[in-house]
Order: C-alpha cells, then sequence, then structure tokens
C-alpha cells in the first residue's frame, strides 16, 4: 500500500519591519510560525540574514515533526520577475537586483519561489481564503496604499515580464490630485485607508496623526456626519475602480483585504452596490464582491501557496 503524505512549505512573508516565516501544509494548515524584526537602520545584508534565519528556524521544526519540505515560497515588496527583486521596495535598504530564488535555492538546496507581497497574498486567497475554488480572481488590498493581484485560470497574472498588475494604480480622475508613483488620480491616491483619513481630516480639521481607519468606521457607527460623508466617497472610488476591474477580467471573486476590510458586512454592502450599479451587468453576472479571510497570516500562507501552485510534483 501506498501512503500518500501530506506536502509542507515554507512561507516567508517580509514586511518593513518584520520577516514572518511559517511552516504550511498543502491544506492551509500552520503548524509553527514566527516573526524576526528588521531594525529601522538594517542593510540589506542584515535583511537577507534575517531571511535566511527564519527559513532555517522552520527548516529545523520540519525536521523536528518530520514534515516533508518541498519549497520555500517569499511574498516581498517590490518588482519581481523570475525570482530576482528589480526594485520599487522603497522601505528596504537597497532591495533591487537581488536574486532571492538563487540566493537561498543553493543556500537550503530547495526550489525558491518568489513574488510581489501582493501578488502573494492574493494567490493565498484564491488557494486556501476567500475565494477557494475558484480561477478567475481579483485581489486589492486597502491600506496606506492600495496593492493588487490578478489570479486567470488559477496563476497570477502581472503582464510581461512581471511589470503590471499594479490596480491600485488605475486612474479614476484624469485631472486628480497627485499619487506616489509620480501620476495622478490613481485609484489609490483617493481610495487607499490613508487618503480615507486625509480626507476626514480635512472635513473635521483633526489632526491626522490622532485618527486612523478604525477610528473613523466607529464614528460612522454612531452616525457622523462628516464620518457618513468620507465613508461614503471612500467606498465611491474603490466601487468605481471595482467596477473597472470586473469589467475587463469579470473574476468569479472580487477579494477585499487589508485591515480596513474587517469592518464589517456593512463596508463589503456599501463597496458592492456602488461596482455593481456600475459594472456591466453581462461582465459582473458571474462576480461576487467579498472580504479576505486570511488576516494577518495572508503573508505567510500565500508565500507557501506559491509553492503548491508552481511546483510541479512527480
Ligand atoms: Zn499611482
Amino acid at each position: 500500500m501506498i501512503m500518500t503524505k501530506e506536502r509542507y512549505a515554507i512561507g516567508i512573508d517580509l514586511g518593513g519591519t518584520f520577516v514572518k516565516y511559517a511552516l504550511v501544509s498543502e491544506t492551509g494548515n500552520i503548524l509553527f510560525d514566527g516573526k524576526l524584526p528588521i531594525g529601522s537602520s538594517a542593510t540589506r545584508e542584515d535583511t537577507l540574514s534575517i531571511i535566511e534565519q527564519s527559513i532555517k528556524n522552520v527548516v529545523d521544526k520540519a525536521v523536528e515533526k518530520d514534515c516533508k519540505l518541498k519549497g520555500i515560497g517569499i511574498g516581498t515588496p517590490g518588482v519581481v520577475d523570475n525570482g530576482v527583486v528589480l526594485g520599487g521596495a522603497d522601505n528596504l535598504d537597497r532591495w533591487e537586483n537581488i536574486d532571492l530564488g538563487t540566493i537561498y535555492s543553493s543556500k537550503f538546496n530547495m526550489h525558491v519561489y518568489v513574488d510581489n507581497d501582493a501578488n502573494v497574498m492574493g494567490l493565498g486567497e484564491v488557494t486556501f481564503g476567500a475565494a477557494k475554488d475558484c480561477t478567475d480572481v481579483i485581489f486589492i488590498t486597502v491600506g496606506t496604499g492600495i496593492g493588487g493581484a490578478i489570479v486567470i485560470n488559477g496563476q497570477l497574472y502581472s503582464g510581461f515580464k512581471n511589470r503590471g498588475g499594479e490596480l491600485g494604480h488605475l486612474t479614476i480622475k484624469h485631472d486628480g490630485i497627485d499619487c506616489n508613483c509620480g501620476g495622478r488620480g490613481c485609484l489609490e491616491a483617493y481610495a487607499s485607508t490613508s487618503a480615507l483619513i486625509q480626507q476626514y481630516a480635512d472635513k473635521t480639521g483633526k489632526d491626522v496623526n490622532e485618527i486612523n481607519g478604525h477610528y473613523i468606521i466607529q464614528r460612522f457607527k454612531e452616525n457622523e456626519p462628516e464620518a457618513i460623508a468620507c465613508l461614503k466617497d471612500h467606498t465611491e472610488y474603490l466601487g468605481h475602480g471595482i467596477a473597472g476591474f470586473i469589467n475587463t477580467f469579470a473574476p468569479q471573486k472580487v477579494v477585499i483585504g487589508g485591515g480596513i476590510s474587517e469592518a464589517g458586512q456593512f463596508y463589503i454592502d456599501m463597496i458592492k452596490e456602488v461596482a455593481f450599479r456600475y459594472a456591466m451587468p453581462d461582465c459582473a453576472v458571474n462576480t461576487d464582491i467579498v472580504s479576505a479571510l486570511l488576516g494577518n497570516n495572508a503573508g505567510c500562507l500565500g508565500a507557501a501557496s506559491l509553492v503548491f501552485k508552481t511546483h510541479k510534483y512527480n
């Protein structure tokens, strides 16, 4: 009798301040996890060795638990192509032209798969979370900025040489305000949580440093007119952007992640109402809009899913 043993992967989630790591089974169970801090003065070399230590922590645990590892998945800020971070990760020292794939596959003698952090979170939701069993999915994460992932036929899609997929930088106002990307009028500039906070501060005269997304949601629930107006605008912007994504990709699900997506079903419903009002009905007929499910574990689970989705087993 042949026993089929469950497969495992290492998920590494590189953020601006921490490296999170986890030992993940093919069914999405986290058997072990942890995180190591990246100091604010960390050099590129420091960050690389913190990732190496994180991987080593998981390898040691996998050996202890007799888990057969299939590979290492890494989610990193920036533009990634074929295992190489090309650039665009402003919060990490000289995080450009680094071949993470080769560095860690030679150190640990395992397959290493690397992708952009938002892509990885989106793939995680498709593999283990809110869009499980879907093949065609749009994921956006709403936070300081707006990140996105496009999944087509079960695979991440980011255009030629992985240069695209920047859903937060869809133009929603051609003569709009400046965006961090150098363009103007982008979805991110209007609908990120940072933008919502700025709009609320402008309306109320409050200090941006004393408010956050949670605060505005609380005031909204207490029927404060300014909070209602700002959240209505915020969900209008998001709904318009999502209507464009629906018309372009006709996804089965649009998954919304990021801290504010956990505000409650009313938040998703407000976005849904706008998105389905403006999307072409024929494009939207198979689409649902839902909140993400993986929360704080999205990065590690998504990174591990890169291994399971990409690796060809024999
Ligand atoms: Zn932009």
